[in-house]
């Protein structure tokens, strides 16, 4: 196990990587660490610069849609602090899982018994196989479609098939312009290895599409320091695209024999060889593009990851594995 030399001041010595454009950087957060602000009227966002949390604070009580652990008891000063702005109950009446995921939902048990949780059916199914009394599972589920409606607001939960996660849902409030879909898109910033960790490559290449095709303005993306626009989307899904073309290219422009030649009887070795080069070719032009343009571009392991990713995609999804032998 290795890491990172430490400075001394204690920070870890971090390659020299390219400046991060102040475009994908949102606003300071606050002494305790976090940021809220309104998306729209009773909507309000959570921050604490890596990870995103959202609630509706309406009359009646407060909608809360995930709980990064990592914002933990951050979220209850949040909603104090909201709530006793506009003389607004500041107790969370209702729980909304985006996916069953620990890093956006591990603070679920915060916000006691009387909760009701909302999730996807799958998310039930994978919270009662994980087990962790941290994410207690939905009471609620649904399969396809559910509308919350609490003091007023409304919330339209939707299942669009697999992407990051098998229960990953789009969450849309039609009387606040705003969509919130986890995981998928990072505003301003490139995905994180292997797609952002997704478990369905065409599902999660497909899922911008279907949250464009939604009417909306704000969109909450539940990692980073801001909400995402349009445009956000649009640029990420051409650097997916990109990458898509330049792994299709890539492989069909490197011949594997004389990587399984050299690796003899090593199978695994020739494989690596092959494999490698195809990532490299591949992913060398998205990332010199994707420099400064977003965030992060330059960190080599995620564009390839990603690379790998959507080029085993090609290959394992849609028949690129090469010709049947004779
Ligand atoms: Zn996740």
């Amino acid at each position: 196990m290795t890491s990172p030399a430490t400075g001394a001041d204690g920070a870890a010595d971090l390659p020299d990587y390219a400046p991060i454009p102040r475009s994908a950087l949102g606003p300071a957060l606050n002494d305790q660490r976090y940021y809220v602000g309104r998306v729209g009227r009773n909507l309000y966002w959570v921050t604490d610069g890596v990870y995103q949390s959202a609630f509706l604070a309406t009359r009646d009580g407060v909608v809360l849609v995930d709980a990064p652990p990592s914002i933990g008891n951050n979220l209850r000063l949040a909603v104090d602090e909201i709530a006793a702005a506009n003389g607004v109950p500041n107790r969370v009446t209702h729980l909304v899982y985006s996916h069953h995921h620990a890093d956006h939902a591990g603070a679920a048990s915060l916000f006691g018994g009387d909760v009701v949780r909302i999730g996807h059916e799958e998310t039930k199914r994978l919270l009662l196989r994980d087990n962790d009394p941290a994410r207690p599972a939905p009471e609620v589920t649904f399969t396809d479609r559910y509308t919350l409606e609490v003091g007023g607001e409304r919330a339209e939960l939707a299942w669009h098939g697999p992407n990051h996660s098998p229960d990953n849902i789009y969450i849309h409030f039609p009387g606040h312009d705003t969509l919130m879909f986890i995981d998928v898109v990072n505003a301003g910033w490139v995905p994180i290895y292997n797609v952002n960790l997704s478990e369905d490559v065409i599902g999660y290449m497909g899922a911008p599409a279907i949250a464009l095709d939604y009417p909306w303005t704000h969109f909450i993306c539940g990692h980073l320091g801001r909400l995402a626009t349009r445009d956000d989307v649009a640029v990420h899904q051409q650097y997916i695209a990109d990458i898509d073309a330049s792994a299709r290219e890539a492989l069909a422009s490197i011949d594997p024999v004389p990587y399984y030649v050299s690796g003899g009887e090593n199978a695994w070795a020739g494989v690596k060889a092959h494999l490698d080069a195809v990532t490299e070719r591949a992913a060398a032009p998205i990332i010199a593009k994707y420099t400064g343009v977003l965030a992060a571009a330059d960190i080599e392991i995620f564009t390839n990851t990603t690379t790998f990713a959507i080029m085993q995609s090609w290959r394992l999804d849609r028949g690129h594995s090469g010709p049947v032998h004779p």
